[in-house]
């Protein structure tokens, strides 16, 4: 499944974040093919459909679609002393789909601040000054490899060259490589790198509870700065997120009612990260489970039953297809299919968010 790693300077909040993520753990039963390792969370994607779904079809389990929030310890190490990130750190982070960088956002006089004050901005540019280094010294090292074969005039060496090129001024440019646009020729070159900051970044802001509301200065200032590049900027407390993730049900609900909140800091976090992912879902639904999946927007229905089992897609004939919004609608998927919104689709089908698909194959 997919992963975010979380990553920021020490005493920003980041442990405290992950409590609350690992504290709101997946029922295991459920996710029986999970690995969980110490400094993997993994959260359900909360989503209202799955939940009316399961209701209309009276399912008896409700089992929805995760994500993995992978703690990345050690960045400081490197940045304070100059000497790049350790190899530990570089692996762990290499492994991620998209980057989630806590910063500090609080004052509180008892808390230090390794650099001192409070300036978010400032955070960021070290972090990501540091994922910079790390991708340099990635094209660089490749570069070097790839010399002999360039000058020998092999094309396709040539063109790596070429992009590997690019990349490096854009790095020395002092920006990050999910910023460049790229062919699809040029895509292809970079993904076997696994450049850090080739991913996607989300910025948490950690206020203090009474800045849930408005925005203070510090988030003022990072809400700018991602401006720039595109990135989703998500504000939570992680004091509260940690309360919130043991309290029952009831207790979350009237403790966000009285936060004037429809929903958690890590709900939205969660959002967000999926949308960063590009991610879209679809379900399945019948009286034993309403389940929730995840897939690549632009996926093709064949690729999306893969999901489900390999099998599924190479014995794929065809599916019947609806969309959840017609059974809200409708009320009951008789009547979606009275109303004739139900729809064979084959294998050419491009999967859209919302779609309830009950897959037909060979086996
Ligand atoms: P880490 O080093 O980034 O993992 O930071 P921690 O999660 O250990 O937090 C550092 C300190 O800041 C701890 O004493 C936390 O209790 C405190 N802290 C974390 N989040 C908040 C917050 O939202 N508001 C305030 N005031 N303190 C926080």
């Amino acid at each position: 499944s997919f992963k975010a790693g979380i990553v920021g300077l020490p005493n920003v909040g980041k442990s405290t974040l992950f409590n609350a993520i690992t504290n709101s753990k997946v029922e295991a039963a459920n996710y029986p093919f999970a690995t969980i390792e110490p400094n993997v969370g993994v959260v359900e994607v909360p989503d209202k459909r799955l939940d009316d779904l399961a209701r209309i079809f009276e399912s008896k389990k409700k089992i929805a679609t995760t994500i993995e929030f992978v703690d990345i310890a050690g960045l400081i190490a490197g940045a304070s002393k100059g000497e790049g990130l350790g190899n530990a750190f570089l692996a762990n982070i290499r492994e991620t789909d998209a980057i989630c960088e806590v910063v500090r956002c609080f004052d509180n006089k008892d808390i230090t601040h390794v650099e001192g004050t409070v300036d978010p901005v400032r955070d960021i540019e070290i972090i990501n000054l540091e994922l910079m280094l790390a991708d340099e010294a990635t094209i660089k090292k490749r570069l070097e490899r790839i010399a002999p074969k360039v000058k020998s005039g092999d094309k396709a060496h040539s063109f790596e060259n070429e992009v590997l090129q690019k990349l490096q001024v854009c790095l020395a440019e002092g920006q990050l490589l999910n910023n460049l646009e790229l062919s699809e020729e040029e895509t292809k070159v970079l993904k076997g790198f696994q450049l850090l900051t080739s991913k996607k970044f989300i910025y948490v802001c950690n206020v203090n509870d009474d800045d849930l509301q408005e925005d203070n200065n510090y988030v003022q200032q990072v809400k700018e700065f991602a401006q720039k590049s595109g990135s989703h900027v998500v504000k939570i407390c992680a004091k509260i997120e940690e309360d919130l993730s043991e309290a029952t049900e009831e207790e979350k609900k009237e403790f966000l009612a009285d936060l004037g909140a429809s929903q958690s800091g890590l709900d939205s976090l969660i959002q967000a990260a999926y949308a960063t992912l590009g991610l879209q879902t679809y379900f399945t639904a019948g009286p034993q489970e309403a389940r929730s999946w995840q897939f690549p927007k632009g996926a093709t229905a064949p690729q999306c039953a893969g999901i489900i089992h390999t099998d599924f897609e190479k014995g794929f004939i065809k599916a019947d297809i609806y969309h959840i919004d017609d059974l809200l609608d409708c009320g009951t998927e008789k009547a979606v299919k009275e109303s004739g919104k139900m729809r064979l689709e084959g294998k050419q089908y491009i999967m859209q968010d919302g779609d309830v698909c009950f897959f037909k194959f060979n086996n």
